[in-house]
């Protein structure tokens, strides 16, 4: 049998190998996958780190997951929107960061007036950035028409986790319904791809019911379709949706920790040239987990920007980090802790993923 080390010399994961690296438990072995990861991302992309600012846009939505603690069901949050000049600010606030980009996210909405606000939004906040502000929308699952629209007008990337690449296990996490369709969802993604967009999905790790096999088809699926970025972080428990009871099942959170750090590393090896992001999620479990993160070849961090009040309605899980934080601090705080990561900020830069540049000069 092929050692760790013969493993890791490989350019080509087989779904054996790479179950064999999401296992691994002894300390020496993961130490030399996320050192191969790291060295791999060095090479590629060098010790650098991408920003993104995030603003949550709203925590309205129609869906009802059953592991998201902002689901149309859970009663027990107050529901908001920010307006159009509150994200106008935290944009303008980005950009005396030195930011370039930022991520709207919000819950799922998708009817005529919701549309038409994000087109009237992207519009105005096209007209006070520069040219080479990025916007990345993570708003959903909607029409073909509507992703080419907002891409149009000029939002270059989008996120659209998959959650989990495997059917069976989509089905138990989500309500059995035609708004929660694996196949529509998949749909989705080939259509924002479609639309012209950079292309990032991902999935949550240690989810009830998911093998170290479904992680391992994660993967694969995000090497097939050819993912230009990636956000996948440890699923983490909320007392008000229905996976909550299934807690006593799941890994321990160190182990979940241990096992998203695995995944970004065998990513990194699968696909040196995409973003990886280094998720909040990581940073729920242990204080220094998104610099853990990107030790394991992940290259982005997304600061959170949204106001200091509207961050405890947005728990899409419980444990969520520097809620009663305002952006500001959030931003230097990241500075620091990324330089004793020995990676660097890249301010005044939209860090596109290398691998979509690749992808569309071969198209
Ligand atoms: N509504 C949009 C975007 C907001 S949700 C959408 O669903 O695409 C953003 C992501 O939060 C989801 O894709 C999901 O992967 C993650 N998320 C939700 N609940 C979570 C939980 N309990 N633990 C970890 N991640 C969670
Ligand atoms: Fe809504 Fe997204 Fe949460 Fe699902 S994961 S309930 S779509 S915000």
């Amino acid at each position: 049998m092929d050692t760790i080390k013969d493993i890791l010399s490989k350019t080509a994961l087989s779904k054996e190998e790479i179950i064999r690296l999401l296992s691994l438990k002894n300390k020496e072995d993961n130490d030399l996958l996320i050192k191969k990861a790291y060295s791999i991302k060095l090479n590629s992309i060098g010790n650098k780190v991408f920003l993104r600012g995030l603003i949550e846009l709203s925590n309205i939505c129609k869906k009802n997951c059953f592991y998201c603690g902002i689901r149309s069901g859970n009663t027990n949050i107050n529901r908001y929107s920010l307006s159009d000049d509150e994200v106008l600010q935290l944009v303008n606030f980005a950009q005396e960061k030195h930011l370039k980009e930022i991520v709207l996210q919000s819950g799922e909405v998708n009817n005529d007036d919701f549309v038409l606000r994000i087109t009237k939004l992207i519009t105005k906040i096209k007209k006070i950035t520069s040219p080479d502000f990025r916007i990345t929308l993570s708003l959903g699952e909607q029409s073909f028409e509507t992703y080419k629209k907002w891409f149009d007008l000029g939002a270059q990337r989008y996120l659209l986790r998959i959650e989990t690449s495997s059917e069976d296990l989509y089905k138990k996490i989500h309500p059995d319904n035609k708004i929660h369709n694996y196949n529509i969802r998949l749909q989705c993604l080939e259509n924002i791809r479609k639309a012209g967009y950079q292309t990032g999905t991902g999935v949550m790790i240690g989810l009830p019911f998911q093998t170290i096999e479904n992680l391992a088809d994660d993967l694969l699926f995000m090497k097939k379709i050819d993912i230009d970025m990636v956000g996948m972080g440890p699923y983490l428990e909320h007392k008000d949706t229905p996976l909550y009871k299934y807690k006593d099942t799941l890994l321990q959170l160190n182990e979940r920790f241990n096992l998203s750090l695995r995944m970004i590393a065998v990513l990194r090896i699968m696909m040196p040239y995409i973003n990886i992001a280094s998720t909040t999620a990581l940073q729920s479990i242990v204080p220094m987990g998104r610099e853990q993160g990107l030790k394991a070849g992940a290259n982005v961090l997304m600061p959170n920007l949204t106001p200091g009040k509207y961050r405890g309605s947005y728990l899409l899980y419980e444990n969520k980090p520097c809620i009663d934080e305002d952006s500001d601090e959030c931003i230097d705080c990241l500075e620091n802790r990324v330089k004793m990561a020995g990676e660097k900020i890249e301010y005044d830069i939209w860090g596109d993923s290398k691998h979509f540049i690749k992808r569309t000069k071969n198209e």
